[in-house]
């Protein structure tokens, strides 16, 4: 019996021993993993106070290990907008994932130890035993070198568009004179083709338009200059200015809308989507199919919806549709052209009124889009 007792009881020790030395071995590895990591990992307890910190963290940020661990987090290592200012500490990605126990990830800014910013795509997962929070673990990738090739090729199409613009504006203008007989009378001929150059040369100038929108997308340099304007007037001239391209293809409009709407916008940009969305609507229709344009004021919002009857798109294809240069394939897309820039730009403009634009199409029966906005907004 004593015997027996004695030989479970090693038995045990040997195990035990054996488990230690594997978890030893285990830590080991962890560590050396986490020590070679090319990336940050940042490590907290479930109230966010720092208990890991890799190397690759403590050097992009500028700290020493025994200045972070034990902190928490979000005091320690500061986050700041685009304008620089902290961000605030409740809103930190780091606090959504510990409070909602999601994985949570997006780009931001820390502030390093000597002031400057660094900016970051984070992702925090939460660490979950049975279920319950218990930590926290944020991978973070260094974006500096992605930003500065970023901003060099934004830099290049805005200043590429620019230095196209200056000619191409200078070609619209003799066309016109042209064309108005400024010159002498044209032949029959020569009034066809020279309006041919100015069809040309309207598209070849709302490309660069485009192009230089996108820019100042990306660079978080689009800014509004809002007006009191009546979006009634301005949805007739932009329909007006469509209509030839709209005739053309024995398309009709069909407008239904308030007298008068005013609203606080910038009537340049809002003008960008009207048209690029009357745009759309004919270029992926078929000839005779009819294009409707409502316009209505909800409470707060209005809402301003094209629909066309054409061939509208599948629902796997919407959720790509708003990124830059996206182009879908479709029956009329080759010969209609594109840049794929026009939804992207009809998102981020409507987005910066504090609205939203929604989509909802069928394969051969057309697509609708509606965009939303604050009836009230701020100059
Ligand atoms: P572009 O028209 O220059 O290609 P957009 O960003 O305006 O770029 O549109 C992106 C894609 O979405 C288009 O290539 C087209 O396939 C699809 N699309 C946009 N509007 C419509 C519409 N009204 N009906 C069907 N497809 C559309």
């Amino acid at each position: 019996m004593y015997v027996q007792k004695n030989d479970y009881l090693r038995e045990l020790l040997v195990e035990l021993t054996d488990s230690k030395a594997k978890l030893e071995e285990y830590r080991i590895s962890t560590q050396a993993t986490i020590n070679s990591l090319g990336e940050g990992l940042i490590v907290t307890d479930v109230r966010g106070r720092i208990t890991t910190i890799n190397p690759y963290a403590l050097e992009s940020l500028g700290f020493q290990e025994d200045e972070l661990l034990g902190q928490w987090f979000p005091r320690s290592i500061v986050a700041v907008d685009q304008h620089s200012h902290p961000i605030p500490q409740l809103d930190r990605i780091i606090i959504r994932a510990l409070t909602t126990g999601q994985t949570v990830s997006g780009r931001t800014r820390y502030l390093r130890k000597n002031g400057s910013v660094m900016p970051v795509f984070i992702t925090v997962s939460p660490v979950l035993i049975d279920g319950r929070p218990t930590g926290a673990i944020e991978v973070f990738r260094d974006l500096t070198g992605e930003t500065q090739l970023e901003l060099a090729k934004d830099e290049f199409v805005s200043l590429a568009s620019h230095q196209l613009r200056t000619p191409a504006t200078g070609v619209k203008l003799i066309l016109s004179m042209l064309s108005q007989g400024d010159f002498g009378d044209l032949t029959p001929k020569q009034k066809k083709y020279v309006d041919k150059a100015i069809q040309s040369n309207d598209h070849q100038l709302h490309i660069i338009e485009s192009l230089l929108s996108a820019a100042q997308v990306d660079s978080g340099r689009m800014e509004l200059e809002r007006d009191s304007t009546d979006l009634v007037r301005v949805l007739h001239e932009a329909v007006n200015e469509h209509m030839a391209i709209i005739q053309d293809k024995q398309q009709e409009v069909f407008m239904d809308t308030p007298p008068k709407l005013i609203l606080t916008i910038d009537v340049s940009k809002i003008r960008m989507v009207i048209d690029n969305l009357l745009s759309n609507a004919s270029k992926y229709s078929n000839p005779g199919d009819r294009i409707e344009i409502e316009l209505t004021q909800q409470g707060p919002h209005i809402q301003l919806s094209v629909t066309d009857h054409g061939v509208g798109m599948p629902t796997a294809d919407l959720k790509k549709l708003f990124t830059k240069f996206t182009r879908i394939k479709n029956e009329l897309s080759t010969s209609a052209g594109g840049t794929g820039l026009g939804l992207f730009l009809v998102k981020n403009i409507v987005e910066l009124h504090q609205g939203t634009v929604t989509v909802i199409s069928d394969p051969g029966q057309g697509s609708k889009f509606t965009i939303t906005l604050p009836s009230n907004q701020d100059v």
